[in-house]
């Protein structure tokens, strides 16, 4: 499973620093955000970023992720008074060594319980980003804390000027709702969405595409013991991806999310189907790179 050529499009960069990650049993959502805040406190700089950046890529490579678009948590970067372009500077640099095994865009995540100014300044900036591979931006955190309404006029600008709008939700609060949320800012892509099949029309109308979580889910225990992963059961019509969420901390990898969801009883046709979507979609590879990946897929999972 390692060898196949994968996508991640939901993953964050400070959860997949496995050597600033203690083994902490992550068993809530409430411990899931402390271990991530106490990673967050043992990066002392922004020059950290360069080696960090260089353990981050060097796992995707190695999971043979040929594709990544991950989340960075900027607001905590601006909180701590880093200077966020040296921030993605330094990723961009150690990102430059592995252009020939991967290509990757970055999605400024906010954090919904921080004042919505950290979201709101960036605006001011969206030119620039795009110079730095920000290619999207996302909304994850407490949902709990509050909706996505202080949030609206923001996805609104990051649309016109152009961002992939990826937001968090149905993490936390289960059932319809999260529907608020969904139907407020009608994100490109939506991480978790756990009652998925409660907003089976509106995701198919509206074109949005559903990043499961499994291991992630089932840590902190959102989706509990027994109880069956969405993915698994998930509506014929809605595309979806498997992805790892913080590999770090949930203690896994993209490898072993797809391992889970085969050994759950996940349909590997639909895996493969919705895997080859994603790279047909992948505006940085060529037509020769894609046909290769897809022909890579193809002959993995035997659909010929
Ligand atoms: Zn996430």
């Amino acid at each position: 499973m390692k060898k196949l050529p994968k996508v991640e499009r939901h993953i964050h960069f400070e959860g997949s620093l496995f050597s600033l990650t203690g083994k902490r049993k992550v068993n809530s959502f409430s411990k899931f955000l402390e271990v991530f805040k106490e990673i967050c406190f043992k990066i002392k700089s922004e020059k950290d970023f360069l080696f960090l950046g260089d353990e981050f890529f060097s796992y995707l490579k190695d999971e043979n992720i040929v594709y990544a678009e991950f989340f960075l948590s900027l607001p905590v970067w601006m909180k701590f008074g880093f200077d966020i372009f040296k921030i993605l500077e330094n990723i961009n640099l150690s990102g430059e060594k592995y252009t020939n095994f991967l290509k990757y865009g970055i999605v400024i995540d906010g954090v919904r319980q921080f004042h919505p100014a950290y979201m709101y300044k960036l605006v001011f900036n969206m030119e620039k980003f795009k110079e730095l591979n920000v290619v999207g931006f996302g909304m994850g955190g407490n949902e709990n804390c509050c909706n996505l309404d202080r949030f609206y006029d923001f996805f609104q600008i990051a649309r016109r000027k152009g961002f992939l709008i990826n937001v968090h939700i149905g993490e936390v609060v289960r059932g319809r709702k999260a529907f608020y949320d969904l139907f407020l800012v009608r994100p490109d892509r939506v991480g978790h969405l756990l009652d998925v099949n409660l907003f089976n029309d509106f995701i198919v109308e509206n074109n949005v595409v559903v990043d499961f979580l499994i291991s992630s889910n089932l840590k902190t225990g959102v989706v509990e013991k027994g109880e069956t992963h969405p993915s698994l059961y998930v509506g014929e019509y809605v595309n979806f991806l498997i992805n790892s969420d913080d590999p770090a901390i949930f203690n896994t990898t993209l490898t072993r999310e797809y391992e889970i969801y085969l050994d759950e009883g996940g349909d590997p046709v639909k895996l493969a189907k919705n895997l080859m979507r994603e790279i047909k979609n992948i505006s940085a590879f060529s037509e020769d790179k894609k046909r290769n990946y897809l022909k890579e897929i193809v002959t993995f999972f035997n659909l010929e």
